[in-house]
């Protein structure tokens, strides 16, 4: 802990700073070796303050999932969740990412979503300690290596935490001004498969059966479930079909998308897409998936924990509001899904998640910071 400056108030330029050594490192999900360099930036980190470490080797090509525990505290804690993969591929960061301020911005790849995040969970923690503070509860914090992409090879690692955890704090970004998030849809993925026959387009046509067509057909079908008014949306994302402009197609898939906003509507839609038939004739269509993450929904557990957030957020002045449901789904979908109160986007607040022009706002880093660490320090 030799490094600590030995001052007792939350600095948002050093909280910065270290958000941008965190940044610094690109980190895209696929890229395993990538991931683990931040990772082992972080879990030096957590080692300097003192916490029990574990690191759980990654698989499935994603990095390793690594998780620092305070030695204090007994029972069920504070769980913290935080992702340290990006969407953004390398070398974002010397073109349309370079890291920079403008004005209240700062720019940088995986800023916003969710190094900035993650940096001030950790901050805040060090905060207490070098305070000479304790939190009441014990705190574990979870670093996912592939959130980005539906968190395949963590989620059962960050539902048995969640099932030992009183409550789950998840460090996504903050949103339009200052609010955090208490709901999130559920999201699904489908994948379709058709099978057609293959035949000459010019000689034979009347042979052929396209798997195109009538995936063209099923695609209409599936972008009409979208009901805005029910919160349904459904995306065909990807497409795939087709060996050659003269022949007439006999295979076609497609990647498809669902956000709903309960388990009714999961349940509804899941249904509905499991048995899907074909519409023209001679193909055969198969459909595989289902929910990914379960819908996040604002219970009475999860209104308390956002009201102590309020209560916080009203110590420096401040009115915390939290976001009509959001269609982004998150790792808080699987531990809120589970009953355990769940406080999502408590990171930084900026713009442009996923996009060319991601940046954070300095302004939100001192009280976004302060929320975390009284978070940390009051829970009980
Ligand atoms: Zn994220």
């Amino acid at each position: 802990m030799a490094e600590l400056k030995n001052e007792t108030k939350i600095d948002p330029r050093e909280v910065l700073e270290g958000i941008g050594e965190w940044v610094t490192i690109e980190r895209p999900s696929h890229d395993a070796k990538a991931v683990n360099v931040v990772v082992d930036k972080v879990e030096g980190q957590f080692r300097d303050l003192g916490l029990k470490l574990e690191r759980i080797p990654g698989r499935d090509g994603f990095g390793d999932i690594l998780e620092c525990k305070t030695p204090w505290g007994e029972g069920k804690g504070i769980l913290v969740l935080a992702h340290l993969d990006t969407v953004h591929p390398i070398g974002m960061i010397e073109k349309d990412l370079k890291i920079r301020q403008e004005g209240d911005s700062v720019f940088g790849p995986g800023i916003y979503d969710m190094k900035a995040g993650g940096y001030i969970a950790y901050y805040a923690l060090r905060h207490l300690i070098r305070q000479g503070k304790k939190t009441k509860l014990p705190v574990t914090f979870l670093f996912i290596p592939e959130e980005e992409v539906g968190s395949p090879t963590s989620r059962s690692r960050i539902e048995a935490a969640a099932r030992g955890h009183k409550y789950c704090l998840v460090m996504e970004p903050g949103r339009d001004g200052d609010k955090v998030v208490t709901s999130r849809k559920g999201v699904g993925r489908f994948v379709m498969t058709v099978k057609g026959r293959a035949s000459h387009a010019g000689v034979r046509h009347e042979d052929g059966r396209s798997a195109i067509l009538e995936m063209a057909k099923q695609i209409l079908r599936i972008e009409g479930r979208t009901d805005y008014n029910r919160g349904i949306t459904v995306n065909v994302g990807l497409i795939n079909g087709g060996t050659g402009v003269n022949v007439i197609s006999a295979e076609c898939t497609a990647e498809i998308d669902l956000r709903v906003p309960d388990q009714k509507i999961a349940e509804e839609m899941t249904h509905w897409f499991l048995n899907l038939e074909p519409i023209g004739p001679d193909v055969e269509v198969r459909i595989e998936g289902g929910m990914n993450r379960p819908p996040y929904q604002k219970d009475t557990g999860i209104a308390q924990l956002f009201d102590k957030a309020q209560a916080i957020y009203r110590e420096i002045g401040k009115d915390l509001k939290d976001v009509p449901l959001t269609g982004g789904g998150s790792d808080g979908n699987f531990t809120a899904a589970l009953g355990i109160p769940t406080l999502d986007g408590l990171g930084a607040d900026g713009k442009g998640a996923h996009a060319a022009y991601e940046q954070i706002y300095y302004s939100s880093l001192l009280p976004r910071t302060y929320l975390c660490t009284r978070l940390l320090e009051t829970l009980d």
